[in-house]
């Protein structure tokens, strides 16, 4: 079999990237080695980027919004002795309300993972360029002098198939097997924490229809662990530590599982079933390279967060994105092979940052237990059930709830991450924010950032600028008396900005902003002196690795 790019893994992050390549004119084999999708979800929160990448690829975001649970029930995190007993305190969710348009034309939603694949799975199905293999598993890679030969096994097949491909993105999820036979290491720690996921469906509404949430994080010293809530109140997991120098994961069967939810929960009146029990060690890796030669890492096989952050899935999109493009425009001699070494210098930085943060927010949780242990090991029952008794006056304890605040209003990494390469032009280098508030997210004009969203009017109906940028070419946007150069570029769409955007872009009105296929801004033309047909072919020629 022959495809311009073979994708192996079809979670989240691989099928985004065959629809995203899909839609650029790219073919894709994905071959994955699970015959049916995984149904026991795992993210749930889909946060306002990868909404607008899915939107623009086609995924319409109100329709992914319509399958997730609603703000007004997965608006909050809360803090509980077990689930069904005290609440020490609660915040809200992530930014998931209207008074997010403004930003984004699409808040984060929350969605189980099953759903949201199965959603970007159907849009795929409508595709004559993307191939599934289900129940085929990708073996050895063979690099030839212009593109990879992977070795596939096919479920209840003796020999292997062959599949030749220009390039391969590996999407084959945290433990990639094609990441450790190209030799590359991961960097951070292996494990920082063993969980248990337990996923079950019954119907938890008696205990939080009164108290909703999306998570509860449980604090009881005998019943530790977190729910997560997935599609309303009836299929939920609940994460259990362990240690595994004390016990194996095979000691938690159905049975072991269902006493842990039953004490987790605080009550055995749920009817409930066990669908699910999956071991997994919490990571803070990161791949050390993201290529090797013609294959490229993408989605968890590229790193592995804490989910303390929900950030694995959103990076992984966002992985897609950016190598999804400069693949394509490589394929169609738009670009040269140079620009796709670009993909690791941007990305990888953007996975350390969200690494470090999800560290960062597991750690901090600590806080939380040590106001409600206090410090003396002998006293945790008698301190922790005294602070059950007012929790709501416990200054310690309501401070120490509080300080997680940051951990779920994480906006800064949603959408004000940037980009320093060679694949823009004058990007500065990125210095940490000084103030290094990830709950605050200041709209930027500067090479590098995202283009901030507005709303905008087109022919009578309100639509976001975003929605004005072409995913498969460069796309300037001009201030409204600017002249679009004359630039013999047909692969350059020209969109005018709306009134009074120069000003909010930091241009005059005769200036313009290139953006790329991926939404980020390229260049600057400050005004008509700089926006010269030859000086945007020539930037464009520049970024794309064809100087000239
Ligand atoms: C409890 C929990 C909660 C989470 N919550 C969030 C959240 O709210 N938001 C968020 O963004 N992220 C969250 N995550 C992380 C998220 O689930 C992952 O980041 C995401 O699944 C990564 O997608 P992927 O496509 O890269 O990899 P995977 O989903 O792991 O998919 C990899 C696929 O590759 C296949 N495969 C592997 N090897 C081969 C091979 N050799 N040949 C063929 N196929 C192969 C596998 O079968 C699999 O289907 C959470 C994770 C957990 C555990």
């Amino acid at each position: 079999m022959k495809t311009q790019v073979l994708i192996i893994g079809a979670g989240p992050v691989g099928l985004m990237a065959a629809l995203l390549l899909s839609n650029q004119g790219i073919s894709s084999i994905i071959v994955e080695r699970r015959l049916e999708r995984m149904t026991a979800p795992k993210a749930h929160a889909v946060n306002c980027r990868t909404i607008e990448i899915c939107d623009q690829a086609g995924v319409s975001g109100d329709l992914i919004r319509s399958h997730g649970t609603p703000p007004e029930k997965a608006g909050w995190v809360r803090f509980v002795s077990k689930l069904a007993s005290v609440e020490f305190g609660a915040l809200t969710y992530e930014r998931q309300t209207d008074e997010t348009l403004a930003i984004t034309p699409f808040p984060l939603i929350n969605i189980s993972q099953p759903r949201f694949e199965q959603l970007v799975a159907s849009e795929l199905q409508k595709k004559d360029n993307v191939c599934i293999l289900r129940g085929a598993e990708a073996n050895r890679l063979e690099e030839t002098a212009d593109g990879v030969t992977a070795h596939v096994l096919l479920r209840g097949v003796d020999a292997p198939i062959e599949i030749a491909a220009n390039y391969v993105l590996a999407a084959d999820g945290a433990g990639s097997r094609t990441r450790d036979r190209l030799g590359i290491k991961m960097e951070g720690p292996e494990a920082l924490q063993n969980y248990v996921m337990i996923h079950c469906e019954g119907d938890l509404g008696a205990f939080i229809d009164h108290r909703p949430g999306v998570l509860y994080f449980n604090f009881h010293p005998d019943a530790g662990g977190a729910f997560i809530i997935y599609d309303d109140t009836k299929s939920w997991v609940f994460m259990k530590s362990y240690d595994p120098a004390v016990e194996s994961a095979d000691a938690f069967d159905e049975e072991r599982c269902r006493r842990e939810v039953i004490n987790a929960i605080g009550s055995d009146t749920v009817d409930f079933s066990v669908r699910n029990i999956s071991p997994w060690t919490m990571s803070a890796q990161i791949a050390e390279h993201y290529r090797s030669g013609r294959v490229f890492l993408i989605g968890d096989a590229a790193h592995r967060f804490p989910p303390t952050g929900g950030l694995g899935l959103n990076t992984g999109v966002g992985d897609a994105q950016n190598v999804c493009w400069k693949i394509a425009h490589v394929l169609k001699g738009q670009a040269l092979e140079s620009l796709l070494d670009t993909y690791e210098v941007e990305r990888r930085p953007v996975a350390v940052n969200n690494s470090t943060q999800s560290m960062t927010n597991a750690a901090k949780i600590v806080e939380v237990f040590s106001a409600l242990y206090g410090d003396d090991p002998a006293k945790l029952s008698e301190h922790f059930l005294k602070a059950c008794e007012r929790p709501q006056e416990n200054e310690a304890l309501q401070a120490a709830i509080n300080a997680q605040k940051p951990h779920f209003d994480s906006i800064q990494l949603q959408l004000g991450y940037r980009y320093h390469s060679e694949a823009l032009k004058g990007s500065a280098a990125i210095e940490p924010p000084a103030d290094d508030d990830i709950s605050q997210y200041t709209p930027s004009y500067d090479v590098g950032a995202l283009l901030p969203h507005e709303w905008i009017m087109v022919d009578g109906e309100k639509q976001s600028i975003l929605s004005r940028l072409a995913h498969d070419r460069f796309t300037l946007i001009c201030a409204s008396s600017s002249q679009p150069p004359q630039c013999e570029f047909d692969d350059l769409h020209i969109v005018e900005g709306p009134a009074g955007w120069e000003e909010r872009a930091g241009v005059s009105g005769t200036g313009a902003l290139l953006i790329r296929p991926d939404g980020h801004i390229a260049a600057r033309y400050a005004n008509a002196g700089a926006l010269r047909g030859d000086t945007v072919k020539n930037d464009l020629n520049k970024i794309l690795g064809r100087e000239g």
